[in-house]
């Protein structure tokens, strides 16, 4: 068992790291306060490739893995979630299309996406479907060449901004997973109307959106997944991309862990109460290695999931525990680093107030904690 990042992945991590520091650190606090996209971190991310690390060099992207598209993923985390959401996501929907899409459309969006000039968002959850992803009642109905999408989404992460939607739907009469499928559908398309959803608790300059498809009219060469309503496959095939996509909000979460902790540290040794600094009190001290503790085992389940995607032996629960363990301890973490700052860190002057807000979505999205915890129940009872 290897534990060792190669000496291309140690360049990448540290070039990330600085990258974050240096430039991302600074406006971190402003996108949140504006509620605005950080256009100015996404095309740096493009130039220097950031955007398509896991892409297959075939259609322009690095070919780097997982494991290298997380290391960065991380390090942008640990100054700012919603950067790091950038490269995360551009991680979801391209790689969907790369695995299961017909090659016509590999070659028309994947070195659009690899160079970061199309963005996709994932358009799943409807108001009625959450946790439960098969009861989704968008449907997509043949017409000639063409097929009509109509319906309802809900949370749509950056549908306001993006240049396309990657709609599940449903194909044909049918109910659960049966008859589930995937598809394409641009911004553009008449009869699409996208509404920004307000009063977001955290990661603020990226917006959740209602979309609603009235008629929509969209080429059957969009179709990702095809939906068939004798079987699952339609739905079935993008969920093996959301074994990684599982993983990468546990890396995120690990990322705002590891950055709440490093101010933490930092003031401890500078603040001082009773004439002691607080890093020599010794009850402060033990939650700081209780906290260490935590990143640390996350670390381990994070990038041992990772490992096995990109050897292709993926393990889907341990995905599901790597993501649970990650984005649970970083609530814990990240407010009992905020409590080292006193009055102080319950203020936006300081990062950790944003911090704290940030984190939390990342229990919630992605499959909930408790959806997880069905995933991996299912692998310890495999028959019940
Ligand atoms: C910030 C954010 C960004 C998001 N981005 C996207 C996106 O880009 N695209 C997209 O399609 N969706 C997105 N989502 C939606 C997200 O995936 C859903 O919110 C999530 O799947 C939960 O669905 P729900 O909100 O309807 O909650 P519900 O399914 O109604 O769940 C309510 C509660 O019940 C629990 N629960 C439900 N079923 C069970 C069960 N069987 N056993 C035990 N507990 C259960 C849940 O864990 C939760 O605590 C986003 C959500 C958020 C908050």
């Amino acid at each position: 068992m290897d534990f060792e990042l190669t000496p291309e992945q140690v360049m990448l991590r540290d070039a990330a790291r600085k990258l974050a520091q240096q430039q991302f650190r600074q406006n971190a606090a402003r996108w949140d306060r504006d509620e605005e996209f950080p256009e100015e971190n996404k095309h740096q991310l493009a130039q220097l490739g950031y955007l398509g690390l896991s892409m297959d060099k075939q259609y322009g992207g690095a070919g780097a893995g997982l494991v290298s598209t997380y290391l960065v993923v991380e390090e942008l985390a640990k100054v700012d979630l919603l950067t790091a959401m950038i490269v995360h996501d551009q991680n979801v929907s391209p790689r969907i299309i790369a695995n299961h899409a017909p090659e016509a459309l590999k070659q028309r969006l994947l070195p659009g996406f690899a160079r970061g000039e199309i963005e996709c968002s994932i358009a799943w959850t409807e108001p009625q479907a959450g946790s439960d992803g098969t009861a989704v009642r968008t449907t997509a109905i043949r017409d000639g060449d063409d097929y009509i999408v109509n319906g309802q989404k809900i949370f749509t992460t950056f549908g306001d901004r993006a240049d396309m939607h990657l709609v599940y739907a449903r194909f044909g009469p049918s109910t659960g997973a049966k008859g589930l499928g995937t598809l394409i559908v641009e911004r553009e398309r008449p009869g699409l109307t996208v509404r920004k959803l307000e009063g977001k608790m955290g990661v603020r300059g990226a917006a959740e959106n209602e979309l609603f498809f009235d008629n929509v009219r969209v080429p059957a060469s969009n179709v990702v997944t095809l939906g068939d309503p004798q079987n699952s496959r339609g739905f079935v095939k993008p969920l093996t991309i959301y074994n990684g996509t599982r993983v990468g909000m546990g890396v995120m979460a690990l990322g705002v862990a590891e950055g709440a902790f490093d101010l933490a540290r930092e003031y401890m040794t500078v603040r001082e109460q009773f004439g002691q600094k607080l890093s020599e009190m010794q009850g402060l001290r033990w939650l700081m290695a209780d906290a260490l503790i935590e990143i640390e085992a996350a670390r381990c389940l994070c990038y041992k999931a990772l490992a096995l995607i990109d050897a292709g032996k993926p393990d889907p629960g341990l995905c599901s525990i790597a993501k649970v363990f990650a984005t649970e301890m970083a609530q814990r973490v990240t407010v009992q680093c905020q409590q080292m700052f006193g009055g102080y860190g319950y203020f936006g002057s300081l990062p950790l107030e944003r911090m704290v807000r940030d984190v939390r979505m990342l229990t919630l999205t992605g499959g909930t904690t408790q959806t997880q915890k069905n995933v991996i129940a299912s692998h310890i009872f495999p028959n019940s």
